[in-house]
C-alpha cells in the first residue's frame, strides 16, 4: 500500500480513477487505544462494520484483541488473520452447522441467543459442550439512536428472564448483551438498557457472569456531533455498579463505528459538471449508502485536480454512477464553484459502514486505497488537526 502525505498529493500525482479510501492508520490506533486503555470493559469488534484486512491490522496494533462475527465468513476470516484472537459469534440467528464449524474448527466459544430455538440449535450444534459461553440479548429501547436495530432482535424481559434459567443449566458462562441502536447520541440509552437488564436477571433468578453493553457508540460527522465518549464511559460505569451482577462479573463492549468511523475518507473523482451538478464515481450503491438512505451528511472537501486554488461555495447536486435516479445525495451540497472533470471530493470519516455497505451494481463497486498522513477531519479520540474542514466544508442544506 502506498504512503501519501496527504489526499491532496494522490489526487495531483496519481490522478486515481478508481474511488480511493484514504487509511489513516493512527486514527484506528487511536481509537482502538482509547476502548483499551479508558473503558474498563472488554472490547469485542463487530467485524461487519469495516472488514477490511489493513484496518483489521490496525485494530490489532491498537490492542483489539477480540472480535464480534455475524457470519462464518467473518469467523474464517478473523481466525486466518489472527490465530489467537477470542472470536463471538453473535448474531443472533445462526445457521446451525455453522454453529457447529464455530465451535469444532474455528474454536468459538461464545454464542448469543435472543429465543429458546436457538438456545437448542446452540447446544445440540456443540453436543451440549461444557465450555460455552452464553449471552442471551434482551430487547432495550433505540430511543436516541440515529439507527434503531431493536425490530428484528432481542428477546422481551419475561422471555430473557426463562432463557437466562434454561441457558444457566448449560452454560459455563452466562451473560446478557443488548444494542441501544447504532450512533446512540445518548449516554443514558445505556443506563436504561442496564437498568431494564439487571431487572431481567433479577426476575430469572441466576447469577450472571458477563454483561455486555453492545456496540452503538458514536462517531463525528458533519451533521451528528455527539457526546464526548468519556460520558459513554461514565455512564456505563455508573449503570454497572447499580446492577444485580456478582462483583467479579465481566464488562463487555461490542464497538463497530466508534473504533473505525474515522480510520478511511474516501476520494472521488467528478467525471461531469453539468449546470449546478456534479456527478461522482461513488454512490448510494456504494459507500454512501447512510448519506443518501439516512439522509446522513459526511464532512467533504473539494481537491483541484489541477492544483488551481478553487473559489467560493455554491450549492450543487451530486450525483451517484449508477443510472438509478435515486442515486444522488439528498438536497443541495456546499462546494467550491467551478468544479470540473478531474477534480475531486474527499469525503470524511466514511470508515464505519463505507465499504462493507458498496456493491456491484452497475459494475461499480471497486476501489482502491492509500495511506495518507494528515488528520484533517474532526475526531471524538483527540489529535485531529481541527474542525476546519466542516466550516469550509460542504454540508447538505435540508
Ligand atoms: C452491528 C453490531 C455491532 C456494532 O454496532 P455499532 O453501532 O457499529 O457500534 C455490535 N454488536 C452487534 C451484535 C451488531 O450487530
Amino acid at each position: 500500500m502506498h504512503t501519501y502525505a496527504t489526499p491532496y498529493h494522490i489526487a495531483r500525482e496519481q490522478q486515481p480513477e478508481l474511488p480511493t479510501y484514504c487509511f489513516r492508520p493512527e486514527r484506528v490506533t487511536a481509537a482502538a487505544s482509547w476502548f483499551v486503555e479508558k473503558f474498563p470493559a472488554q472490547p469485542f469488534y463487530a467485524v461487519k462494520v469495516n472488514p477490511a484486512p489493513h484496518v483489521l491490522d490496525a485494530l490489532w496494533e491498537g490492542g483489539i484483541r477480540s472480535f464480534d462475527a455475524a457470519s462464518e465468513k467473518e469467523i474464517e476470516l478473523i481466525r486466518g488473520r489472527f490465530p489467537d484472537a477470542r472470536i463471538a459469534f453473535l448474531h443472533p440467528v445462526k445457521p446451525r452447522r455453522a454453529i457447529e464449524r464455530a465451535y469444532k474448527q474455528h474454536g468459538v466459544r461464545i454464542f448469543v441467543t435472543d429465543s429458546m430455538a436457538e438456545l437448542h440449535k446452540i447446544l445440540d450444534a456443540t453436543d451440549f459442550a461444557k465450555d460455552l459461553t452464553i449471552l442471551v440479548r434482551i430487547a432495550v429501547s433505540n430511543e436516541g439512536s440515529a439507527l434503531p436495530l431493536s425490530g428484528k432482535f432481542g428477546a422481551s424481559a419475561a422471555e430473557a428472564a426463562e432463557l437466562l434459567s434454561v441457558a444457566r443449566r448449560y452454560a459455563d458462562e452466562l451473560g446478557v448483551s443488548f444494542h441501544v441502536g447504532s450512533q446512540a447520541m445518548k449516554p443514558s440509552a445505556w443506563a436504561q438498557a442496564m437498568a431494564d437488564a439487571s431487572r431481567v436477571i433479577i426476575d430469572a433468578g441466576v447469577t450472571v457472569d458477563i454483561v455486555d453493553v453492545g456496540g452503538g457508540f458514536p462517531a463525528i460527522y458533519a451533521d451528528k456531533n455527539p457526546p464526548a465518549m468519556d460520558d459513554y464511559v461514565a455512564m456505563v460505569m455508573r449503570s454497572f455498579e447499580n446492577m444485580f451482577v456478582l462483583e467479579n462479573a465481566d464488562l463487555w463492549c461490542e464497538p463497530g463505528r466508534a473504533l473505525v468511523a474515522e480510520a478511511e475518507s474516501l476520494l472521488v473523482g467528478v467525471d461531469l459538471a453539468k449546470d449546478n451538478a456534479i456527478y461522482i464515481n461513488e454512490g448510494s450503491y456504494g459507500a454512501l449508502y447512510d448519506a443518501v438512505h439516512e439522509n446522513w451528511v459526511f464532512p467533504m472537501r473539494a481537491i483541484s485536480g489541477d492544483g488551481r486554488k478553487l473559489g467560493r461555495m455554491v450549492e450543487y447536486t451530486v450525483y451517484g454512477p449508477t443510472c438509478d435516479s435515486a442515486d444522488m445525495l439528498p438536497g443541495k451540497v456546499w462546494l467550491p464553484a467551478g468544479l470540473t472533470e478531474g477534480d475531486y471530493i474527499e469525503i470524511g470519516n466514511i470508515g464505519a459502514y463505507g465499504r462493507s455497505m458498496a456493491t456491484r451494481f452497475n459494475g461499480f463497486g471497486e476501489s482502491d486505497v492509500a495511506i495518507v498522513q494528515d488528520s484533517p477531519w474532526p475526531s471524538l479520540y483527540g489529535s485531529a488537526e481541527g474542525a476546519e474542514v466542516i466550516s469550509i466544508g460542504s454540508m447538505a442544506t435540508n
